[in-house]
């Protein structure tokens, strides 16, 4: 059994940064200063909560993220609830609450918040806790424990969320870039020719250079070359987690700091006996780093299209990886334009027995087929993912209600009709339930995905092989 550390017990541990920062403010706290802040919050909480949101709803930069009734709703709850964990004296678990204040910066980040207004409500709540201490019966010098106290939690709380919201934005701009690339498959093709032409050209200058007697000093290095800077600035963007860029990036070093130097020097000089290597087999060698280079530049490229970057393998649909690239543009276009957009969550009906009945295979056949349809009868401005194994989500933008439903029930018709031809006598029917929901202006996208999942639910739980609407859309 796992035993929860004490207070001090994890004190041995050498703590950094953030981290060492709430071990030092929770742990040396008077537990009388303590006892009256949770009090405190706990007496005044929703009361807090509620000026909390009229303030920020005074504030036209706020409005657009908070005027939803569910934002609303949920964010009385659970700005209570923050403050109830921030304050609420458990404060055995430093750790969990530094990943609390994280996960309140990503939602921030999904919903775009910009990070000045989380900061001015973060100051507003700190001024009415300090207000509230003050006229506690707290002496002189345990008030200044307890704002100090107070203060720090909410700086903490506030640094770990900042830094978790610029993590998520980091993270989306890179999936922003593949995602650029990925759409126009041309791009990619043109910036793989691109790279490896300029890869090249800087071999020629080389071996141009060589050929007519220049010296070292005068031969640019590949690292800055036009691919060196690709390497340097572009591809970390394009290419964030793959192996073959590091290893690019240290063949670059390589050619730079040894190969090349060698290759000069060694270049007019005629073999000599016991003076190895001669200026032909470092040659070899140089065009041989070139060409590991080249190679994984190519592998690099090639898995560019693979499944955990581009496009589903099995439907060629996009990869769900992409989907809060999609959903971030999509709520930022309706928040400037007014436009509505819906979310179609599609999932195939007992597809468990399609697999069971015909054959796993079959079943893969199904999926293409169902997906081929999606694509033939959206428009070319909606998106459509493979969400999971057989469930499919359509991003339909410039809809109301009512046509966004005509778009579902095509969808839903046009599967019912289709005939899935399967190497047998007779063709194999399926069908698939559909839960819609429209964009009200909630600013965290996963809200709306979850209205289309409980929708499809209910579409389930209804017989299937229909479509129904989120309960929060305005119909
Ligand atoms: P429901 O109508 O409630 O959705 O029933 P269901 O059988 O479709 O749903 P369930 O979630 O029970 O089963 C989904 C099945 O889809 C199980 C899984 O084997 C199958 N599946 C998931 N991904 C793939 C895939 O890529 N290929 C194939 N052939 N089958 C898949
Ligand atoms: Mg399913
Ligand atoms: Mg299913």
């Amino acid at each position: 059994m796992n035993t929860p550390p004490t207070r001090h017990a994890s004190a041995e541990v050498p703590r950094t940064g953030l981290n060492a920062d709430w071990h030092q403010v929770l742990t040396h706290v008077p537990t009388p200063i303590l006892a009256t802040v949770g009090a405190v919050v706990a007496q005044y909480r929703e009361p807090l909560a509620t000026e909390f949101y009229s303030a920020m709803m005074a504030d036209p930069e706020a409005t657009v993220f908070l005027s939803h009734t569910a934002v609303h709703t949920r964010l009385h709850a659970s700005i209570q609830r923050w403050m109830d964990t921030l304050f609420g004296g458990q404060h055995d678990d430093p750790d969990g609450m530094a990943a609390l204040q994280r996960q309140v910066g990503e939602v921030h980040a999904r919903a775009e918040i910009p990070v000045q207004l989380v900061s001015r409500g973060m100051r507003l709540l700190k001024t009415r806790l300090v207000e509230l201490l003050v006229r506690s019966d707290l002496s002189r010098n345990d008030l200044v424990l307890a704002v100090e106290y107070v203060g720090g939690l909410m700086d903490l709380a506030f640094a770990e969320m900042s830094a978790a919201y610029v993590r998520s934005h980091e993270q989306g701009a890179r999936t922003d870039e593949t995602f650029r690339m990925v759409t126009a498959g041309q791009n990619a093709a043109l910036e793989r020719h691109k790279q490896l032409g300029a890869l090249t050209e800087w071999e020629n200058t080389v071996l141009r250079g060589l050929a007519t007697g220049l010296q070292m000093g005068t031969l640019a290095s590949l690292r800055s070359s036009a691919f060196g800077l690709w390497v340097q600035h572009k591809a970390p963007l394009l290419f964030d987690d793959s192996p073959e860029l590091e290893r690019i990036a240290q063949r670059v070093e390589h050619l730079d700091g040894t190969l090349l130097p060698l290759v000069v020097s060694r270049h007019h000089q005629p073999a000599q006996p016991g003076r190895s290597p001669d200026g032909s087999s470092v040659l070899r060698d140089f065009l041989a780093d070139l060409e590991e280079t080249r190679f994984l530049v190519n592998s690099m490229f090639d898995r560019l299209s693979d499944m955990e970057v581009g496009r589903d393998v099995l439907t060629q649909l996009y990869n769900r990886r992409f989907l809060p690239t999609i959903m971030r543009r999509e709520l930022s276009l309706a928040r400037r334009q007014e436009n509505q957009f819906a979310v179609l969550m599609i999932d195939v009906d007992h597809f468990k027995r399609v697999n069971d009945t015909h054959g796993h295979e079959t079943g893969d056949r199904v999926l293409q087929h169902i997906a081929a349809l999606l694509m033939a009868h959206g428009r070319a401005s909606d998106f459509f993912f493979r969400y999971g194994g057989e469930e499919f989500l359509a991003v339909v933008n410039e809809v109301d209600t009512a046509a966004a439903q005509q778009i579902a029930e095509k969808v839903r018709a046009r599967v019912e009709q289709a005939e899935f031809h399967v190497n047998e006598h007779t063709p194999l029917k399926v069908t698939v339930s559909i839960g819609l929901a429209m964009h009200t202006g909630h600013p965290d996208y996963r809200h709306l995905i979850n209205q289309a999942d409980e929708a499809l639910y209910r579409a389930k739980r209804s017989g299937r092989n229909q479509v129904c609407v989120a309960a929060d859309t305005d119909n």
